[in-house]
């Protein structure tokens, strides 16, 4: 099906993810409803509706149903159930079938390898008895990461002795686990693509990305890198988009090593931290490619028209908006959020240059 030109999008979450989504559905000429639990989130300051209510409630699900031609969502940590139930009898883009893949990083690492993409070694720890059988397996130092619930670093222990295998699951909350073998990465990339409902896929520059205490500071794009790992990052991408039927921008994270070979750390279904930089630096950003294919719209050129280097503005870092905002060739994004908590995504700003 394919939204009509006024038609409207609604959005499950109301981040900065939200709020850039609706910034391009208006550019395309649609409206927006969002549904987030907070009020006067960073999307709904600017979308046409809000409806601020618990994902879990049905009685707001139907609303938001009744109000949009299509629904999306902006981050993967919205309960499976919540997407199940509107898309019984709605047409929601993507599916459940990459939330509930993602979810879980054991289901997600499985998803992966099943369909051919590599990944680092890993084992599912549920019991004492597998962190004791797998844990010295993977090599030191390893990984113990919860299997759901994590992000930005979180619930995630770097183990480096069997001496500290049982403490790290106890620092854990002993939930189930997945044990990974440590990546001696050279770089961390990302390559984002988005899917339309005919199948096309449209891909974007590699990304390279630098993380400061687990959290994105930087991408620059596009990444440098030979067209042979391009290549390669995008037969996975194809793979993980084709394997979960998808519609819409999802980002694969990727790990370098040092033989040049890529292993991929997650997957998000969803627009990316990553990719914030095409806004200003691609023909069609991935905001607005996620849009286009979730109505039905054949899929924009991702041309890139400059380099470009994103930060992040985390926390009081927001502070600098209006200074920065007055270098040349710099577009300051900032978010709206009210308080400027430590590690909290505040805003980004992208340099671009010439290409
Ligand atoms: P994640 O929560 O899985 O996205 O991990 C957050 C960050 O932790 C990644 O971006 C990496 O910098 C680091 N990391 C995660 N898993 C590994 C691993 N197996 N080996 C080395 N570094 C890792």
């Amino acid at each position: 099906m394919i939204v009509p030109s006024g038609g409207t999008i609604g959005i499950l979450g109301g981040g900065q993810l939200g709020r850039m989504l609706t910034q391009a559905a208006h550019e395309l000429g649609f409206k927006v409803c969002i549904l987030c639990p907070e009020e006067n989130s960073p999307a709904a300051q600017i979308a046409d509706l809000s409806i601020v209510a618990p994902y879990k409630r049905e009685d707001a699900l139907d609303e938001l149903a009744a109000r949009c031609d299509v629904i999306t969502y902006e981050f993967e940590n919205i309960p499976v159930h919540a997407v199940r139930y509107l898309e019984r009898d709605h047409l929601v883009r993507p599916s459940s079938t990459p939330l509930r893949s993602t979810q879980n990083r054991l289901d997600e690492k499985t998803f992966l390898n099943n369909i051919g993409v590599p990944t680092t070694a890993f084992a599912a720890i549920t019991q004492m008895d597998d962190l004791i059988g797998q844990g010295p397996l993977m090599g030191m130092p390893c990984v113990l990461k919860t299997q759901r619930g994590g992000y930005d670093g979180k619930g995630q222990v770097i183990v480096h002795s069997k001496a500290e295998l049982a403490p790290a699951w106890q620092q854990l909350m002993m939930q189930p686990a997945i044990i990974e073998a440590f990546v001696p990465f050279t770089r961390e990339l990302s390559i984002i693509c988005t899917r339309g409902i005919n199948g096309a896929i449209a891909f974007y520059p590699m990304s390279e990305n630098d993380h400061r205490n687990h959290i994105l500071h930087q991408s620059t794009a596009p990444a440098e890198t030979s067209d042979m790992m391009v290549m390669r990052a995008q037969d996975m991408a194809r793979r993980i988009v084709e394997g979960l039927d998808y519609v819409g921008t999802l980002a694969v994270e990727l790990f370098e090593t040092e033989d040049g070979s890529l292993l991929v750390n997650e997957i998000a279904p969803r627009v990316h931290n990553s990719g914030h930089w095409t806004i200003e630096a691609c023909a069609t950003s991935q905001f607005a490619n996620h849009i286009r294919a979730i109505s039905g719209m054949p899929l924009g050129a991702t041309t890139l028209k400059h380099r470009a280097v994103m930060t992040n503005l985390i926390g009081d870092e927001i502070e600098q908006a209006d200074a920065l905002a007055k270098e040349p060739n710099t577009h300051v994004h900032n978010y709206g959020k009210a308080e400027a908590r430590p590690g909290r995504k505040m805003g980004h700003y992208t340099k671009v240059s010439p290409l």
